[in-house]
C-alpha cells in the first residue's frame, strides 16, 4: 500500500516562507499567505502546468494545491516544494525518496477531467476568479533545477499553457484540454576519450543568472556553481549514495566541515547544512567565503576568472589520482555565455602567449562544427587549430602575484621559493590583450568561446608550476601541471 502523495515545503535557502497563491502561477497576486518552510505533510489535491507557460531553462513550472493546517486550499510551485508518496495520478510514478518536485520530470500530463456542465438557467459556483491584468510579482529568485549534473540538458516540456477562465461570464466552465506528453528519458552521451590535454565539454545550456547575495557574515560558506541544482551525497567521495537533497546554483549554504576524499582522487568534500540537513558535495562544485581558514581553506585564492555567471562542466582529472571513469582533463572547463568577460587574477601578471585561432572561422570556430571529433589529432596537434586551444591567453604570475597560500603550496611540492604559475586560458571567442603585455589587477583579457577542440562555450582553465620565475615554454612546463585548485577557489 502507497502512501498517497504528501508534500514538504522546502523553499529555497534565503526565504524563511513560500508564496501561496490562489492559481497555478505567478499572476495570482498577492498570494493568499505564506507557509513557513519546514511545513510538512501537506496532501496533494491537484498538480497543474503553470498557466503562463512560466518556465525555467525550459523546463515548464508546475504548481501544487495543497490542503493547508490553517484549513485553506492553495497553489505553491514546483521549486519549492519537496514531494512523496503515489504522484502516480499526476505522471511522477511512486516517490519512495521525498525530492524536489521541480527536480522531477512529470511522464505525463493527465487530461483535466471536464467539468461537468452546469444546466441552462442555473448558475455555478463561482470559479476561482484570475485577477485581469494583473502586473506580474516579481518572482522569487527562480532557484535554477536541472537534473544532478550539468551534462544532462533538461528536455523542454512541452504543453500547452492553460488558458485562465474568462473572468466575468460565469456560464460553462471552459474545458481545457492539455496534451499529453510522453518525455523522453534524456540520456547521458558517452563521454568522449581525449587523451591529452584540451577537452571538450558537454554542450551549455542558457546561463542561469542568479545574482549571488552579498555575505551575511564571515559565516564559512559554500555558494553552489553547476549549472543547475546540485546533487549531495552521504559521504565525503562518489562511493557514498546520493541524498535527496539538491542544493540550488548559486544558493549559499553553511560549511560543517571539509574532508579530503577518502577514495580514489583528492578532492576535498564540504559538508554542508541545508534546512537542517547535512550533505556532502565535491569542492570542485562551490566556491567558498567567510572565514574558511580553520577548515583548511585558504582565503587569499584567485576568484573565478568570471564573475558569477559561469558554471562547472568539468573538473580536473590526471594521473596519478585519476577517476577511470572520467575523462582525463587537465584543468577545470567552466561553462559560460559566449562573451562573459576573462579576467585575470587580483594581481596582475604578464601576459607571455597569445594565439588567435587561425583556422576557426564564425561558422566553424571548433571541432565538433568542422566535422571532427572531440580530440582529433587533426586538431590537437595543429598549430592553426591552437593545437586544440583555439584562441587563447598565458598569463605569468610570479611569486609576488601568487596568494601566499599558493607559494606555500608550490614550495611543499619542490618548485622551490621562487615558484610561478602560468595560466592557460583556453577557447576564447576573442582575446584582448597581447604578448609582453602587463596586466592591471583584475583587467580583462578576453571574452569566453568555444574556439578549438570544443563542442560547447566553455573556459578552459589551466595551471602549471616552474620553478623558473621566468616563462620557458607552456610545452616546457608540462611536468608542472596541477589542479587549479592551487590557484583558484572558484
Ligand atoms: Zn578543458
Amino acid at each position: 500500500m502507497t502512501n498517497p502523495l504528501v508534500a514538504y515545503v522546502s523553499g529555497i535557502p534565503s526565504r524563511p516562507t513560500v508564496k501561496v497563491r490562489n492559481g497555478p502561477s505567478t499572476n495570482y497576486d498577492p498570494p493568499m499567505f505564506e507557509i513557513p518552510v519546514g511545513t510538512a505533510n501537506l496532501p496533494v489535491l491537484e498538480v497543474r502546468v503553470d498557466e503562463q507557460g512560466t518556465n525555467i531553462q525550459g523546463r515548464t513550472y508546475q504548481w501544487f494545491r495543497l490542503q493547508f493546517p490553517n484549513g485553506q486550499i492553495g497553489w505553491t510551485r514546483d521549486d519549492l516544494l519537496t514531494i512523496g508518496g503515489d504522484g502516480t495520478p499526476y505522471g511522477y510514478g511512486v516517490i519512495v525518496t521525498p525530492t524536489v518536485a521541480g527536480n522531477l520530470i512529470r511522464a505525463f500530463v493527465p487530461n483535466i477531467p471536464a467539468s461537468p456542465v452546469a444546466p441552462v438557467g442555473v448558475i455555478p459556483a463561482a470559479p476561482v476568479a484570475p485577477i485581469p491584468a494583473a502586473p506580474i510579482a516579481p518572482v522569487a529568485p527562480a532557484a535554477p533545477t536541472l537534473p544532478s549534473t550539468p551534462t544532462q540538458p533538461v528536455q523542454p516540456v512541452t504543453v500547452m499553457p492553460v488558458t485562465p477562465p474568462a473572468p466575468v461570464t460565469p456560464a460553462p466552465v471552459p474545458t481545457v484540454v492539455v496534451v499529453p506528453v510522453i518525455i523522453p528519458v534524456t540520456t547521458t552521451a558517452p563521454a568522449p576519450v581525449a587523451p591529452v590535454a584540451p577537452v571538450a565539454p558537454i554542450p551549455a545550456a542558457p546561463p542561469p543568472v542568479a545574482p549571488v547575495p552579498a555575505p551575511p557574515s564571515n559565516q564559512p560558506t559554500a555558494i553552489i556553481k553547476t549549472m543547475g541544482a546540485a546533487p549531495t551525497r552521504t559521504g565525503p567521495s562518489t562511493t557514498f549514495p546520493r541524498t535527496s537533497v539538491i542544493l540550488n546554483r548559486n544558493g549559499r549554504y553553511p560549511i560543517l566541515q571539509v574532508q579530503r576524499e577518502n577514495a580514489g582522487q583528492q578532492y576535498r568534500w564540504f559538508q554542508v547544512s541545508n534546512a537542517g540537513q547535512s550533505v556532502w558535495i565535491r569542492e570542485d562544485l562551490v566556491t567558498y567565503d567567510g572565514d574558511t581558514f580553520a577548515f583548511g581553506l585558504p582565503t587569499d585564492l584567485y576568484h573565478a576568472p568570471m564573475k558569477d555567471n559561469y558554471w562547472w562542466v568539468r573538473g580536473f582529472n590526471m594521473p596519478p589520482n585519476m577517476d577511470q571513469g572520467l575523462v582525463q582533463h587537465d584543468g577545470w572547463d567552466m561553462g559560460a555565455a559566449t562573451g562573459e568577460p576573462i579576467y585575470c587574477g587580483p594581481n596582475g601578471g604578464t601576459v607571455v602567449k597569445t594565439n588567435v585561432c587561425a583556422k576557426c572561422t564564425p561558422d566553424r570556430p571548433n571541432a565538433a562544427s568542422s566535422g571532427y571529433d572531440i580530440g582529433d589529432p587533426a586538431i590537437v596537434n595543429d598549430p592553426g587549430w591552437g593545437y586544440g586551444y583555439g584562441t587563447y591567453v598565458i598569463v605569468w604570475y610570479t611569486s609576488a602575484q601568487l596568494p601566499a597560500s599558493t607559494c606555500t603550496l608550490l614550495a611543499s611540492r619542490g618548485f622551490g621559493d621562487s615558484a610561478a604559475m602560468g595560466v592557460m586560458y583556453a577557447h576564447l571567442a576573442q582575446k584582448i590583450v597581447n604578448d609582453g603585455q602587463v596586466l592591471t589587477p583584475g583587467q580583462q583579457i578576453g571574452m569566453c568561446g568555444n574556439t578549438g577542440n570544443s563542442e560547447a562555450t566553455h573556459l578552459h582553465l589551466e595551471s602549471r608550476a616552474s620553478k623558473s620565475p621566468q616563462f620557458i615554454g607552456w610545452a616546457n612546463i608540462r611536468s608542472g601541471v596541477m589542479d587549479d585548485v592551487a590557484l583558484f577557489k572558484r
